[in-house]
């Protein structure tokens, strides 16, 4: 898997430690790490409360000059955005490397969000593998540039190519590096002062990256004396997709792929003069294109995403991209029109199941009321039958939403979050609702395990849930926890009407492990 060959690179790039989120489609990098860890009693691998604890962690291993690796999908990095925008302008003392999985075509996302942007807009070198084999060379080079030039540098996957497979040839692995402090503590203390010098030390690095890309043989660059006057600029897995329908075009054209950002201004320049046309194949948001119409003359026809050629969302294809040169689709395989619709749900007999069963019967007879819910297996609680849950924007975003439906005088209001999102992004708002006493109520339905992405432990076990929210501040009298199982369903719909009615803040946790997590901590157990 392309996720795998990112995180045995790391290994082989002599790694200390790795933080990470479960997240598709980055979360098989990780578990490649903890089986390794397992295996071999090193590298430290832990999973994270959320991805910018996991950042942070990361940044005081290089800190302390070891390489790290932190690992975590494209909405991920909304998260940790604070300490990787701010990390940019440290002096990174042992390479940092941060892998990043994005997902055009939602496959399991809220958004399509492309993290190169990211990557640019911290003025940091972000590479982008085209297969696997590169996905293993490209972030050991990562670990390099991040300590040449005193930076993070991104690796940016897509689902397509982390969720494939292929083999990869490695190549002898470096040992860690040695204990050292960084030296001058200035350089990591962002007071204004600090932080003004270190920001013109980026921008004054940026040329010496711009070098770093012109001269990289991850940016080839392919003239053609038969181009017919064609300019084909790919990005990563773009190439594979290009390279399946080349052999159809009756002519050559002339190829640059980037496989390394910053943009090789001088190649695209020699490309330009050469054609009289380009066309940018590039999977996620149109970066390339968008910035070739900055830096070619005006005149140049650039073609893309932004004009048509290929769709501004979703997935790019071979067919796709077949199109985009003008070449005949050619015939589809069929798929029989008679198979099953399978909409994603719930495991037949989740704990999630019942909690919902409570909540609607709960809810009966009111005539107005509001269930805001976060991301996790519950979300499937949106579909036929349950129609439980009315948003899923972002971790953690029950909580807030909800007490802003309250404030707003709307009656009664529920925040449905699992135990690991609330660990993630939920204790924060939470805080601001026991502040304010707010007149909702919030279920953590506690499964012991991040299900929706293969069942992981969560930071904290199940016991501990409870001694916080109460830790929080939240009234003893009001905090309840209850099974979710058929057969207490009943008595979990009686707390939630009692709590429901409540004036004020009232918390009820619904509690049975995820059956996912159970056949995986049996499965463990028999191993050892
Ligand atoms: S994986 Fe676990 S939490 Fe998710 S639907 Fe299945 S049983 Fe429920």
């Amino acid at each position: 898997m392309g996720d795998e060959a990112v995180a045995l690179g790391a290994v082989h790039a002599g790694l200390t430690a790795a933080y990470a989120y479960p997240g598709t489609p980055s979360t098989e990098a990780f578990e490649f790490l903890l089986r390794y860890a397992d295996r071999h009693g090193h590298p430290v691998a832990s999973w994270c409360a959320n991805e910018k604890t996991a950042y942070e962690q990361a940044l005081g291993v290089s800190m302390v000059s070891r390489r790290s690796l932190v690992v975590m999908k494209h909405v991920g990095l909304n998260v940790a955005a604070d300490p990787f925008i701010n990390s940019a302008i440290v002096s990174v003392h042992g390479g940092l490397v941060l892998a990043i999985a994005d997902d055009p075509g939602m496959h399991s996302s809220q958004n399509e969000q492309d993290s190169r942007f990211y990557a640019d807009f911290a003025r940091i070198v972000c590479f982008e593998p085209a297969n696997q084999q590169e996905a293993y060379e490209m972030t050991r080079e990562a670990f390099e540039v991040s300590e040449r030039f005193e930076i993070p540098v991104m690796v940016r996957l897509v689902t397509r190519l982390a969720h494939s497979r292929s083999i990869v040839e490695a190549h002898q692995g470096e040992a860690e590096r040695p204990l050292d402090k960084a030296r001058d503590p200035a350089s990591w203390t962002l007071l204004p002062a600090h932080a003004r010098g270190l920001w013109r030390r980026l921008l004054d690095t940026q040329s010496e990256m711009l070098s770093l890309s012109e001269e990289s043989p991850f940016n080839p660059l392919e003239l053609s004396d038969d181009d017919r006057g064609l300019g084909i600029i790919t990005t990563g897995i773009a190439r594979g997709y290009l390279r399946q329908n080349l052999s159809d075009l009756d002519y050559t054209p002339s190829l640059l792929h980037l496989g390394v950002y910053p943009i090789p201004v001088s190649k695209v320049r020699v490309l330009a003069e050469k054609c009289d046309r380009i066309l940018v194949l590039e999977e996620g948001y149109p970066l390339v294109e968008r910035q070739l119409r900055g830096l070619l003359p005006t005149l140049l026809p650039i073609s893309g995403k932004e004009t048509g050629e290929l769709p501004l969302d979703g997935e790019l294809t071979p067919e796709s991209v077949r199109r985009s040169l003008g070449l005949p689709t050619r015939a589809q395989v069929q798929i029989a029109a008679d198979l099953p619709a399978r909409p994603p749900q719930l495991c037949p007999g989740c704990p999630h199941r019942d909690s919902y069963d409570a909540l609607r019967e709960a809810l009966g007879g009111y005539e107005l009321s509001i269930v805001n819910a976060d991301i996790g297996c519950y979300t499937l609680g949106a579909a036929p039958p349950y129609q439980a849950i009315e948003s899923c924007v972002c971790m953690g975003a029950a909580v807030g939403m909800a007490k802003g439906a309250a404030d707003a005088g709307l009656f009664p209001v529920v925040a449905v979050i699992g135990d690991s999102t609330f660990l993630h992004s939920g204790v924060t708002p939470l805080m601001d609702a026991v502040a304010a006493d707010t007149d909702m109520t919030l279920m953590i339905l506690d499964n012991e395990a991040v299900g929706m992405t293969g069942a992981q432990h969560t930071v904290l076990a199940s016991s501990r849930l409870e001694p916080l929210v109460l830790g929080l501040g939240v009234d003893p009298d009001h905090c309840h926890v209850v099974e979710a199982r058929p057969n207490k369903v009943n008595e979990l719909t009686a707390v939630l009407r009692r709590e429901l009615e409540h004036r004020g803040l009232s918390v009820v946790i619904p509690v049975r492990e995820c059956i996912e997590h159970v056949r995986r901590r049996k499965a463990e157990a028999k191993r050892s």
